[in-house]
C-alpha cells in the first residue's frame, strides 16, 4: 500500500514529453543492437537520479519502474533530508512536494510506563536552506522521475524487469528481460535501483550472503488528523513538522520506532529486525498499536483515524552488507545494493539512494563516453562514492547498527535511563536527595548492566559517533 491513495495528477511538461511508454510501444529500437545506452531499473530515488544525471548527459536512457506510477508501490516512514539535491537540481525548493519542514528532532528511549526525551527545536530549519522534511513518497518519486523524463529520459511505467540479458561471447549484462509482450531490453550498462530485494544483484552474483539479521522490517500507520490539531499537540507553526525516533518501544525485538508529522495526518512506525520478530511469534501490527497506547505517545496520535497501512523491508546491515557494487555491464545503486544508512538516531535512506543512484549515472556516462562498459571502465563508482557522503558515512558509522541493534541498547539502557531520571525527579522528604553517582551505580544494577559493559559500550559508542 502506497502513502497516499491514487496517481497525483501529470504536470503539463510531464503530458508533453509523453511521460509514459504505453504497454503496447515495442521496447526495442535500433541503436547498434541496444535499445538504449542505459537501462535503469526503477524509479525510486536511486533510479530516477541515476537517469537524469545519463540523460543530462545526453545518453539514450530508459527508466523502467514496475508500478503504475513511480511511487505507486513504495513508502517509507517520511523524512527526506533534500540537501542531497543542491547540486543536482538547485532549484528543488521551488516545486519538490513537501508536506512538513522538520523544526523539531526528538529521540525518546522508553520503558513500558516510562518515556525520556531529547527534544531539539529550531525555526532555523523552517527557512532556507532547510533540513529535514515531510513528503509522501507517491508525490516525491514522481516528481523526481518527472525530472529525468524532462531532462530526456524514457520512463517506461508497468513494466517489471524479470531478468538480466547477457552477451553469449563474453557474459557481460547487455540488458534486462522484461514482462511486457516484447519483452527484452537491450542496454550497453544496466543499473539495478530495484529497491531491498534486488533480483537483479542477485542474479548478477552481486551478492555472495544473504543475512536475514542484516534486515529489518518497517511497519507503518498513517492517521488523519487535522494540520491545527497536529500543530497544537506537536507545538508548530503552520509548515513546521516534527520527527521522532524512538528506542526501547518493540516488546523487546531489536528495532526501534519513529512517529511524523504530514500536513494533516502522522506517520507512526515500528522498524524490526527480521530473526527476531519471527521468532517470537508476535504481529507487526501489535507493535504499533502498543507503541501508539504508550503513555508517551498516545497523547499525540489520539483521535487519528487509520487511512492507511504498509510495511516493507530495510536493508540495515550497512557497510556489512553491501554487495559488490559492479560487474561487467551492470552497477547496483540505493536500497539495491544496501546503502540505506540505518544507525539509531538516524534512518536515512532517500538521500543515499539519490547520492548513489547520481553516482552511478556519472560512472556510467564516463565509462559510456570511454567505449567500454565492462567492470574496470565502471569501477570509478566505488571512488565516487568513497568521496562524497555515501560510503564516508557508511564506513564512519559501521558499528552503528551491530551497537544500536544489541540487547543492552535495546532493553537496558532504556531501563537505566528511565529509571535514572525517575530517580533524580523523586523527592523522597524527609529523605535527603541521592547523590548522582550512588543513582548511576543503583541502577545499572538493577538494569543487569556491569560497570565494565557500561564502560565498553560508552568506548563503542564514542568510537562509532565520535
Ligand atoms: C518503514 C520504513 C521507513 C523508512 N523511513 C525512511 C525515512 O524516514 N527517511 C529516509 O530517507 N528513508 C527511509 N526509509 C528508507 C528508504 O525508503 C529507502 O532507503 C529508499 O526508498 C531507497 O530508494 P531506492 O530508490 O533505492 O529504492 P526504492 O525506493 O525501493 O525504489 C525501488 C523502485 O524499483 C521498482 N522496482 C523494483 N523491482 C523492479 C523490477 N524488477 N522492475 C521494475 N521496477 C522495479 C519499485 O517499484 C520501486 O519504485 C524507510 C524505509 C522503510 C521501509
Amino acid at each position: 500500500m502506497s502513502d497516499i491513495k491514487g496517481p497525483p495528477p501529470l504536470n503539463e511538461s510531464q503530458r508533453s514529453l509523453g511521460y509514459v511508454v504505453p504497454n503496447t510501444r515495442s521496447l526495442q529500437s535500433e541503436h547498434d543492437g541496444a535499445s538504449c545506452d542505459v537501462a535503469v531499473v526503477g524509479a525510486g530515488p536511486a533510479g530516477s537520479a541515476a537517469a537524469l544525471v545519463l540523460a543530462r548527459d545526453g545518453w539514450s536512457v530508459c527508466l523502467l519502474e514496475r508500478g503504475s506510477y513511480p511511487g505507486s508501490k513504495n513508502m517509507y516512514g517520511g523524512v527526506i533530508y533534500p540537501r542531497v539535491l543542491d547540486g543536482l537540481l538547485p532549484n528543488w525548493r521551488e516545486d519538490m512536494p513537501v508536506q512538513r519542514w522538520v523544526t523539531r528532532r526528538a529521540t525518546m528511549v522508553m520503558t513500558e510506563t516510562q518515556s525520556l526525551t531529547l527534544d531539539y527545536r529550531t525555526s532555523a530549519w523552517g527557512s532556507p536552506p532547510y533540513n529535514g522534511a515531510t513528503s509522501f513518497r507517491p508525490e516525491l518519486d514522481r516528481w523526481l522521475a518527472g525530472k529525468a523524463v524532462e531532462a530526456g529520459a524514457v520512463l517506461v511505467e508497468a513494466t517489471t524487469a524479470t531478468g538480466l540479458l547477457r552477451d553469449p561471447s563474453s557474459g557481460a549484462i547487455c540488458g534486462v528481460r522484461t514482462d511486457r509482450p516484447d519483452g527484452d531490453l537491450r542496454a550497453r550498462i544496466v543499473i539495478a535501483c530495484d529497491g531491498v530485494n534486488s533480483f537483479l544483484a542477485k542474479e548478477a552474483g552481486l551478492y555472495k550472503n544473504l543475512d536475514p539479521s542484516n534486515y529489518t522490517l518497517g511497519i507503518k500507520e498513517v492517521l488523519s488528523l487535522p494540520s491545527k490539531t497536529i500543530e497544537d499537540r506537536f507545538g508548530l507553526s503552520p509548515g513546521q513538522g516534527a520527527d521522532f525516533e524512538i528506542l526501547g518501544c518493540t516488546g523487546g525485538i531489536p528495532g526501534g520506532g519513529f512517529l511524523y508529522t504530514n500536513l494533516d495526518s502522522l506517520a507512526v512506525g515500528v522498524v524490526v529486525r527480521l530473526p527476531e520478530l519471527a521468532a517470537s511469534a508476535r504481529r507487526p501490527e501489535e507493535l504499533v498499536t502498543e507503541l501508539k497506547a504508550h503513555p508517551g505517545i498516545a497523547p499525540l496520535v489520539r483521535d487519528g483515524e487509520l487511512i492507511e497501512y504498509s510495511a516493507h523491508l530495510i536493508p540495515e546491515g550497512g557497510l556489512d552488507m553491501m554487495p559488490e557494487l559492479v560487474c561487467d555491464g551492470l552497477l547496483v545503486a540505493g536500497d539495491a545494493a544496501a546503502m540505506c544508512l540505518a544507525a539509531g538516531i538516524w534512518l536515512e535512506g532517500v538521500n543515499f539512494a539519490i547520492g548513489s543512484g547520481a553516482a552511478a549515472g556519472e560512472a556510467a556516462s564516463q565509462a559510456l563516453a570511454s567505449g567500454s562498459s565492462n567492470a574496470r571502465a565502471l569501477a570509478g563508482y566505488r571512488d565516487r562514492l568513497e568521496s562524497n557522503f555515501v560510503l564516508a558515512d557508511h564506513r564512519k558509522l559501521r558499528r552503528a547498527p551491530h551497537l544500536v541493534l544489541s540487547k543492552r541498547m535495546q532493553l537496558s539502557y532504556p531501563q537505566l535511563m528511565c529509571n535514572l531520571m525517575e530517580g533524580v525527579f523523586t523527592v523522597e522528604n524527609p529523605s535527603p536527595k541521592p547523590g548522582l553517582t550512588k543513582l548511576v551505580l543503583r541502577e545499572a544494577k538493577r538494569s543487569g548492566v556491569s560497570l565494565t559493559e557500561l564502560l565498553s559500550d560508552a568506548w563503542t559508542a564514542f568510537r562509532t559517533f565520535g
